[in-house]
């Protein structure tokens, strides 16, 4: 029988009867897994704290057919704040959901861990506006996972400066609005309808972007914009990543009906 002696964030829970939780497990080396938790509901059970779903916990595992179940469980962070605020709870879920929908079992899922908690970390602390935190993790779990834009300049006069530039969201490239008007018919169709995805960047909102998938993944939530530019950052980056994953969330919908 395989062992597995990890750590893990519980990232999706399915209730079964009374006692019983399939907890789905990011860890940073086995990716993400299937823990089978009998009896982990119980008030009585040693494995219930660090079985919550946003618990990162240190797991002692055995593997049996397609799941694992705990020999032995200690948690490591709870982020209390998330779980008494009905705000900062359901962002969280959003973060969580979408982490659940681009890992996959077996793969280094490292670096989307490490992401996953500093922005859990950010949330439970307030660090920053929840908009900010929100439009930052979008858009740096999508260069996570292979897409991220090239926002150094326009892609065909290389102008690094463009005052506004429309960002090709599936080619991940920036045209400046000069070279744009030479191909609009690749862009707008005769009634003046997009063809493809995309969004308009000012400079303000392209630094912004460009600061989130250059920095080190420690630092890339140290960035300051004004306040007029928070709610067009989270949508433009929401926007980006949900184009790329082809795919929305209810746990976003939700969040958002109570902002
Ligand atoms: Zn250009």
């Amino acid at each position: 029988m395989e062992e597995l002696s990890t750590r893990g964030l519980v990232i999706h829970e399915t209730q079964i009867g009374e006692y019983d939780k399939i907890l789905t497990v990011l860890t940073p080396d086995a990716g993400k897994i299937s823990i089978s938790g009998k009896g982990i509901k119980s008030l009585r059970s040693r494995h219930m704290a660090a079985t919550q779903l946003f618990s990162y916990s240190h797991f002692q595992l055995r593997k049996r057919g397609n799941y694992y179940y705990i020999d032995d469980s200690d948690l490591i962070e709870n982020f209390y704040a998330i779980r008494s605020d009905l705000l900062k709870f359901s962002l969280a879920s959003y973060i969580c959901d979408v982490a659940n929908d681009v890992t996959v079992e077996n793969e280094d899922e490292s670096e989307l861990l490490r992401l996953i908690l500093n922005t859990l970390y950010a949330i439970d602390k307030s660090l920053k506006d929840l908009e900010l935190i929100r439009g930052a993790f979008q858009l740096r779990v999508a260069c996570i996972c292979g897409f991220m834009p090239d926002l150094s300049g326009c892609r065909d006069c290389h102008d690094p400066n463009p005052t506004h530039a429309t960002l090709d969201i599936l080619d991940g490239n920036l045209i400046c609005d000069k070279c744009r008007k030479r191909i609009d018919s690749d862009f707008i169709d005769e009634r003046g309808d997009f063809l493809r995805p995309v969004v308009y960047l000012d400079p303000a909102l392209r630094s912004a972007m460009q600061y989130v998938t250059l920095a080190r993944l420690e630092r890339f939530l140290s960035f300051a914009i004004d306040d007029d530019v928070i709610d067009p950052f989270a949508t433009c980056c929401e926007k980006y990543l949900l184009n790329h994953i082809e795919r929305g969330f209810y746990s976003l919908d939700f969040y958002k009906s109570i902002l």
